[in-house]
């Protein structure tokens, strides 16, 4: 059986590769020589677990959701990425590539970012580090997410904001690019999902495995078996679903959901569910599903949540949904925000919004009472108290 995992040219089916202006070919092809001989290396492993372990606060728990599984009618298990310091995931990535960055001699780090949760946990690992951090955020996100702007700052990063196109994400990243383009030498650019191309996608999902890694453990302390009924997690970019699954992508005994984020529904035009809508295109230098008009020109997503805003989608991910073997729903604003009152209420767990496409995902679902599930919370709801404050009428 062919394998979900990247192959040698840097493909997972034909979903992938690296298009990337010439300028970037020597940068991007060193990072390819190097990212597995320096993820491989007893310094990099003892260095980055004793990080995860003392810095981020890990193995974070699996949790076994009583009440939850109550109204779902199944074993319910929460892996609580929330627990992590900053608030989510992000940090077990960027912690990874500064250490990346600092063995390949680079000095400078660039980043983008939408919502700022990517930005802070650069800044974040910079900070620690002692490296010059340039964080690019489009101006409509700056003016959106103030308070990550002004805690990027006080950690010492420089955040330039993009006026160029819709002001987002997707021109936050091309700016980036740019920046990368001009510093190939000193820079280092740490990209904040399992999105860009080859080998960002498989070495994102490399560091995020070691969520996968502990469900292991964990399920086989408490239910007595490594693998899960269902995995489920949310999708933006991919990162916390390719930790999620990264460990079980080959074992078709394990079903696997992906939650995208239908923003006002799917035919509403205001949407970011990339693998229903979109087509084959190239985005941030990797093949995969893009939304597009029918130019080829990107178009501008929406989502509630600013961390699924984005028109493309992981390729390993896209090959994942081509190849039916992950199951992908689009989960709209006001059945994200419902499953966020109700982690809540049920659980006294309050989500980000975007791990609340997660657990928006529960409803649609059957399950047998003895399926063992286990949902990915990517991240807490500190950040978006605002937005359930003005949206709790949904419920
Ligand atoms: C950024 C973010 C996401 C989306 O990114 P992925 O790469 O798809 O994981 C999901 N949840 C939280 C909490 C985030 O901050």
């Amino acid at each position: 059986m062919e394998s979900f995992l990247v192959n040698n040219e840097g493909y997972y089916g034909d979903f992938g590769g690296a298009y990337i202006p010439e300028i970037l070919h020597k940068c991007v092809t060193e990072l390819q020589e190097t990212y597995l001989t320096v993820l491989q290396s007893a310094e990099f492993r003892r260095e980055y677990e004793q990080l995860l372990r003392d810095y981020v606060g890990r193995p974070t728990p699996l949790y076994y959701a009583r009440r939850l599984s109550e109204r779902y009618g199944c074993r319910l298990y929460l892996k609580r990425e929330d627990l992590n310091h900053t608030g989510a995931h992000k940090i077990n990535n960027t912690i990874g590539q500064i250490l990346i960055a600092r063995h390949m001699g680079k000095t400078r780090i660039i980043a983008e970012t939408g919502a700022g949760q990517h930005g802070v946990a650069t800044a974040t690992v910079c900070a620690l580090m002692n490296m010059e951090c340039v964080v690019y955020m489009g101006k409509t996100d700056v003016e959106r997410q103030h308070v990550n702007v002004e805690k990027m700052k006080m950690l010492g990063a420089t955040v330039v904001p993009v006026t160029s196109g819709n002001m987002t994400l997707k021109d936050a990243t091309n700016e980036a690019i740019r920046d990368w383009c001009c510093h190939p030498a000193d820079t280092y650019y740490i990209i904040g999902s399992t999105v860009g191309p080859h080998p960002y996608p498989d070495m994102v999902a490399r560091l995020q495995s070691v969520i996968s890694e502990e469900i292991r453990k964990q399920l086989l302390e408490q239910e007595g078996r490594e693998c899960p009924d269902y995995l489920i997690a949310c999708v933006g970019g991919g990162s916390n679903a390719a930790g999620t699954i990264y460990h079980y992508v080959d074992t078709p005994a394990v079903q696997i959901v992906l939650a995208e984020a239908g923003g006002k529904g799917i035919e509403s035009g205001m949407t970011a569910a990339t693998i229903a809508l979109g087509k084959m295109g190239i985005i941030h230098g990797a093949r995969t599903y893009v939304i597009q008009n029918a130019d080829g020109q990107i178009e501008e997503p929406y989502s509630i949540s600013a961390g699924l805003d984005y028109p493309g989608i992981g390729p390993m991910h896209a090959n994942l949904a081509a190849r039916k073997r992950a199951f992908v729903l689009a989960v709209n604003d006001d059945e994200a925000v419902r499953a966020a009152y109700e982690l809540t209420k049920l659980e006294g767990i309050i989500p980000a919004l975007e791990s609340a496409h997660a657990l928006g995902a529960l409803p649609k679902l059957t399950f047998k009472p003895t399926d063992v599930v286990v949902l990915t919370v990517s991240g807490r709801g500190d950040k978006d108290m605002e937005t359930y404050l003005n949206n709790g009428t949904m419920c």
